[in-house]
Order: structure tokens, then sequence, then C-alpha cells
């Protein structure tokens, strides 16, 4: 080894002892006579101290050292003046007087500083991705996340789970998004797809009689990205035989409870067990499938009461089979017309022609002023605050549109407020499952049902009859596991009788000749005795985002792709050569040819 402790290590009690570290330099202050070097690793930082009179030598190298030079040090330990002592460094109490220096190897000047958490662009950091990752909060994302990991591996090991790995180049399997594709080169014009999850795989798993699988599996899916999403990310994938919907749900539960205590134990559940909310309830309340719970602020539906108003805005929304909702802004009737202006531009950017208000002037007297109250009646402001419980001093925000645009917005609004009002502990989880998903979605666009979760799910068993006749009402078995805003895993029972299979295929007008050619394995394996069993998949990536801290999972990605889907450090996508393309018998066309 060319050291002999790491550089977080030392402490008062190795005072005397001749250590030699190796690291980087961290910053470097030269007092004429004594030159000070913090050196740092993955483990921390310890000053050496360089004196001409203890060794000249060393001094020398000492004024050679620029940051980031890597360098070993021989020296002593020896304790620091009390006064000196550093109480944010583990190491503060000793410092490292300096025999022999060596530099390891020199650095050029970083294009960012690397000791401390100044600001720097995105752009930079990511095509600098190996120098970010020295940086101290990197380091302990990478460190958290794979702590997550060891400790679930470990916790499902203990629970007779065995981690098996399935392919990267597959056939395509529909998770609602679409395929990376992957050209063969022995079979002109045939594509491997990368896969969007282990779902069929693993299905086929419990076929196989496997009872128990799970996988740290990376997953690829070909979307636009937003903020918690990348082309490629990593799922705990699970799936377990002869079990119902409370069995995973237990399961689950215990691991993530545990998972907390054991890798975050200074935070707190806002409730043990975790509570349950149905997709309904869920959107009805806090217009979204994955509410965040830390906070109440629930939606109210103002349809009724408003049902024959005068004001055009929220009768059309009515008269259009749609809905009208209120959110309260506790105590925020003070807004400025500008912080209004905000709100409304967010409520703009997801859909909403506008966003109509009122302030809460006096409760007793149901007296409205400003935004809309002028077209509200006398009795329906007496209706809207006894409904909504509103106080003098409240702001109302009001949605009035298709439901599935008011729930976006006052969902998104009720976020903001709750960001604003500081209820959004980051040191409290509030986990939920939210269960009853419907089964499918119509698909405006494409006149069609969509599968919610996908293909495989399971109706609820009550709900089979209405497949063909009401398959808007159909449920599923099927169950998100939602925190602080997030949904950090889904899963459902699958369908493990072909018949069903067939009749969802059916219904989500899938021919038969599709059938066959897309899941002809499924169906036949299904034939050989396939057991009941269901799974769920958690995203590696928001878990440890979340419980990092961190706004987005590239923080807690080691090499991430940008927001754009491209690596700066890499370059990745980039162009091939032309015989890697004749190889894989690709011509380019049109304007892809241009380079
Ligand atoms: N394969 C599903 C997904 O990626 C999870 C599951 O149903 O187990 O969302």
């Amino acid at each position: 080894m060319l050291r002999t402790h790491t550089a977080g290590e030392l402490r008062a009690e190795n005072e005397g002892e001749s250590v030699v570290l190796a690291g980087w330099v961290n910053r470097r202050r030269d007092h004429g006579n004594l030159i000070f070097v913090d050196i740092r690793d993955r483990y921390g930082v310890t000053q050496a101290v360089f004196n001409p009179d203890h060794s000249a030598a060393a001094h020398a190298v000492g004024e050679s050292l620029r940051g980031e030079y890597v360098v070993q040090v021989k020296g002593t330990v020896r304790k620091r003046p009390d006064d000196m002592t550093n109480e944010t460094l583990d190491t503060g109490a000793i410092e490292l007087l300096v025999d022999e220096a060596k530099v390891l190897n020199p650095a050029r000047t970083p294009p960012f500083t690397l000791n401390d958490e100044a600001p720097v662009s995105e752009e930079l950091r990511l095509k600098y991705r190996y120098l970010d990752l020295r940086r101290a909060r990197l380091q302990q994302n990478m460190v958290l996340r794979h702590k997550v990991v060891a400790f679930i591996r470990r916790w499902l090991d203990e629970q007779n789970f065995v981690e098996i790995e399935t392919p990267i180049l597959i056939k395509s399997t529909p998770e609602g998004a679409r395929d990376f594709l992957v050209p063969s080169r022995l079979h002109p014009s045939r594509f491997y797809a990368l896969p969007q999850s282990p779902q069929q795989l693993k299905q086929l798993l419990m076929v196989s009689g496997m009872d128990r699988y799970f996988q740290i599996a990376r997953c690829f899916r070909d979307e636009d990205l937003r903020g918690d999403r990348q082309p490629e990310f990593t799922q705990l994938d699970l799936e377990m035989s002869f079990v119902d919907t409370e069995d995973i749900l237990a399961l689950n539960e215990q691991l993530t409870i545990d998972l907390v205590h054991e890798v975050m134990p200074e935070k707190r559940f806002l409730q043990t067990p975790f509570p349950r909310l149905s997709y309904d309830e869920a959107m009805a309340r806090y217009g979204s499938d994955k509410p965040d719970l830390r906070f109440e602020m629930a939606l109210v539906d103002l349809s009724e009461i408003v049902a024959h108003s005068t004001f055009r805005v929220f009768s059309g929304a009515l008269a259009e089979g749609g809905v009208v909702k209120l959110l309260v802004g506790p105590g925020l009737a003070d807004y400025s017309r500008k912080q209004i202006d905000e709100l409304e531009a967010i409520a703009k950017d997801l859909g909403a022609k506008g966003l109509a208000w009122a302030k809460v002037d006096d409760a007793t007297t149901a007296t409205l002023s400003g935004g809309i109250s002028k077209f509200l009646s006398d009795e329906e402001s007496r209706a809207i605050l006894d409904a909504s419980g509103a106080e003098g001093g409240d702001l109302l925000l009001f949605g009035a549109d298709r439901f599935e645009t008011v729930s976006a917005v006052l969902g998104r609004l009720r976020l903001e407020l709750g960001e604003r009002l500081g209820l959004r502990d980051p040191e409290v989880f509030a986990y939920a499952w939210i269960l009853n998903f419907p089964l499918v979605e119509w698909n405006e666009e494409q006149a069609r049902w969509d599968a919610m979760h996908h293909p495989f799910t399971s109706p609820q068993d009550e709900d089979l009859e209405k497949m063909t006749s009401d398959p808007g009402a159909v449920r599923a078995k099927a169950y998100d596991l939602v925190a602080n805003g997030w949904e950090l895993a889904g899963g459902s029972i699958r369908i493990h009788n072909r018949e069903v299979q067939r009749k969802m295929f059916d219904l989500l007008n899938i021919d038969d000749t599709h059938q066959q050619t897309q899941f002809g394995h499924m169906l036949e394996a299904f034939e050989y005795g396939a057991p009941p069993h269901g799974g769920i998949a958690w995203g590696i990536d928001r878990v440890v985002m979340l419980y990092a801290g961190e706004p987005n999972i590239r923080e807690v990605i080691a090499f991430p792709k940008t927001a754009a889907g491209t690596d700066l450090m890499t370059a990745a996508p980039s162009h091939v050569d032309e015989q890697q393309l004749a190889d894989l018998h690709i011509a380019l066309a049109g304007k892809a040819v241009k380079r």
C-alpha cells in the first residue's frame, strides 16, 4: 500500500505515530515559512504542515504543490494547539508534520473548484464528471446509493429471494414507452430491444418455479426526459409466487422501514403502517396519484355548489362534463397581483386557460373580494366557505376544466403552496400506498384503451365481467408506493391465466397476430402451469434522490445523461463510421446522412 492510513482516520490518540498518507491537494496555504496542505481522499481531509526547519526537502515539494496534485506524505501526527483545532473536520484535532513528500502525479488546474460547493453549471459538471465526483456531496451520494442497494440485497437474501440476471438484449417488453433498439449484425433487418424492465422475464421465472426473484436491474426507456427521468435507470425489480396484494405490500413496507432505519436513521416516518389511499381518493383530494402527504390542503369539489353559476368559466366547464374545484391557500390573502400571476403562469403551463381566484375578507359574513368574487352570489360564497372551511385571510384558487386538467393544475399548485409555506419538511418521509388503480385508461389521440400499468396486470376478480362491458370501470390489482410527492415503486398481481391474458390483449386491441408475434412465448408459458404471482419494481434512483435530499436523480447517478439525453463527457450519442453501419446493414436516410 502507498499509505498507512486514510485522510479521514487520524485522531488525537494517534499522536506521535509516524504515518504515510496519499491523496489529492484539497487546498494549499502558504504562510511563507510554513505551508499548510489539506490532503483529501474519499474518507476525509487531513492537514499536513511543511516546515523548512524540519525538512527543507519536503518543504520544497510543498512549495510545488497545486490544487488536485496527487501526493504522498510521510510524517508524524501531532496534536494541534487547543485554539487551532478544527471542529468541522473529523481529523481536526491533529495535523501531520511532514518528513518526506512526493508528487505522485501533478494535475492541471481543474475547470471548477472541487473543495467547496461554489455553484458550477451542470454542463461543466457533467463534462468533467470524474472531477465533479471528487466533491464531498457526490461522494456521499454514491456511498448512500451503495448502502441502499447493499442493504436491499442482504435483506432480500435473508427472505429467501434469489438474485437473477436477465438479458439486456431482448425482445421488446411494452411498458408504455418507446424502446431503444439494437440492430442485429447476424440477422439483417432484425433488432433487439433494450428492456424497459425485466417484466416478462421475471414472470417467466415464476413459471420456472423460482418463487422469489429480485434483481437490481437496469431499464431503458426512450422517453422525453424530465428532472426525475433518465433514458436508463435502475430498478429493484422483484417478483413472488403464490402471493396476493397484501403479501407484496407487507414485504415491501417492512423492507422500506428497515432500510430507512439502517441508512437514514435520523429521518422520521409520518405514519406507520403506511396509510393506504385509493387512486380515486388520491386524485380527488390531492389532484395526484403520488400525493405529498406531509401536509393536507385537500382540494374541494365545488361542482354541485356552482352548478347554476352565472360565471361562464364555471358553467362552461361543467357543461362540457368537467369539474370545478378549489384549493385554499391558508393565510395567503395578502398575496400581491404579481404573486398570483406567478401561480397563474404555473396553471397555464399545465394547460389551464387561466387561474380564477378570490380572497376571503370575512368568513362569518362570507365576504370575498378581488378576482372572480363579483361573479359569485352570496349563497355560493357562503356554500364555498362552508364546504372548504376557508377562513378570513385565505386565498381561494379555482380550477374549472376537465377533471385531468384541474387535477394537474391544482395538484401542482398545492405542492407549490406547500413549499412556499414550509410544509414539506425534508426530515419527514410520508410514505403511502395507492391502490385500486383503473386497469386501463382511454387514449384520446389513438382512440383506444391503454394499460394503465402494463398488459400483464390482473383485473380485480369482481370486475372481470366488466372487461368487455365497461372497461373504464375495471379496477386493477395494482399498487404504487409513494412518498413526499414521488412515485417510488409500482407493481401488480399478474394475470396468470391464459384466457384472462387474451381478454386483456383483446381489450387493448392487440390482434391475434400481434399477440402471437409479441407475446406468444408468454401465452405459451402460461399453458405449462403458471403459479399465481405478482411483484413490484422500485425506482432506485428516485429512492436515493429522496433520501439524499437531492432535487433530481442526476445527482445520485455516477454518470448521468443531460436532460436532452446526451453524455457530455464521452459525447454520446455519436456518429459511427460507415463500416460499422455497413456491418449492421444500416443506411442512413434523409437528414441523418448529413454530418
Ligand atoms: N415492470 C413494472 C415497471 O417497471 C413493475 C412491475 O410491475 O413489477 O413499472
